[in-house]
């Protein structure tokens, strides 16, 4: 891969033997209050009122929007060449939900063109979850993209969604039945393929998927949409639009930073700035973020 031409202030992360490289699809710059808050019974309201952002101001553009990163990361491990989650793919997703929000793709294949990666190459795709910001490209053009790819996702999201559908938007994930028969799911937590091991957080989805990466003694986290951008893992109480159950996204959200802060693992999700990894550390009465 040709690593120098990174868009977005993207870096690899060096793990052991491995690399794991962002690759975008797109940018948004969004108003942080309609995109976080609390539970619907939690009075604090906090996330919600722009005075709850001004501690977080370095996340913040001058124009007091905050970013948001859509894309994934490749992996070149034993015999794989792996890509993480594939971004919104060539339509816009909305105007959806209260405040009309729109996402925009559109990027991977140039992405992919400039780290000299052909997408024939890719042996398999990982889906964090089956949400159409992370399987645009997977679906788009019937997976042309990815010719030889495997398409893996949890079984539990391909229930939700697929086997035992409901509820609004049906319609979108109607293209994932076109890759069914290039489409593996797991069901259990632990090893998927060489170097990348699969953990359960449910909540956002109720397969939603952690991987956990690793060489060696060294490993890093990619967090899927358990969480949208690193403050999340600073506010334990904290959640975003969009969880399918959001008081099991947030317990396991909390469980996640605890966990993280804990072993310093670096992490990082396809929404985070500039698809960095960063570490979350213990602090004085805070937990602190660290790119
Ligand atoms: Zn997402």
């Amino acid at each position: 891969m040709t690593v120098g031409s990174i868009p977005y202030g993207g870096q690899v992360e060096r793990v052991g033997d491995l690399e794991v490289v962002p690759v975008f699809d797109g940018y948004a710059y969004d108003e942080p209050i309609h995109m976080y808050g609390v539970l619907p019974e939690n009075a604090s309201r906090r996330g919600e009122r722009a005075e709850d952002w001004v501690e977080y101001s370095e996340y913040l553009g001058d124009d007091g929007r905050i970013e948001h990163a859509y894309g994934g990361f490749l992996i070149r491990t034993a015999g794989h060449f792996v890509l993480i989650d594939t971004g919104v793919g060539p339509t816009q997703i909305g105007p959806y939900g209260p405040y009309g929000h729109v996402i925009k793709g559109g990027e991977m294949p140039t992405r992919l063109r400039e780290l000299g990666v052909d997408g024939a190459e890719i042996t398999d795709v990982l889906l964090s979850h089956l949400h159409p910001d992370h399987y645009g490209w997977a679906v788009a053009n019937q997976a042309g993209l990815f010719p030889n790819a495997t398409f893996r996702c949890h079984s539990l999201d391909w229930d939700h969604y697929m086997v035992r559908p409901g509820g609004p938007f049906r319609e979108m994930w109607e293209p994932l039945l076109n890759l069914e028969e290039r489409l593996r799911t797991w069901d259990h937590d632990g090893p998927i393929l060489p170097g990348i091991d699969a953990q359960l957080a449910p909540g956002h989805t109720p397969g939603s998927t952690i991987f956990v990466i690793s060489s060696g003694m060294s490993r890093c986290v990619v967090v899927g949409d358990v969480v949208h951008c690193p403050i999340e893992l600073l506010e334990d109480e904290w959640i975003t639009l969009g969880d399918v159950d959001p008081k099991l996204a947030n317990r396991t959200k909390a469980a996640l930073a605890r966990e993280l802060e804990a072993n310093g693992a670096p992490v990082a999700g396809p929404h985070f700035p500039g698809l960095r990894f960063g570490r979350l550390l213990p602090g004085e009465g805070r937990r602190r973020w660290v790119v």
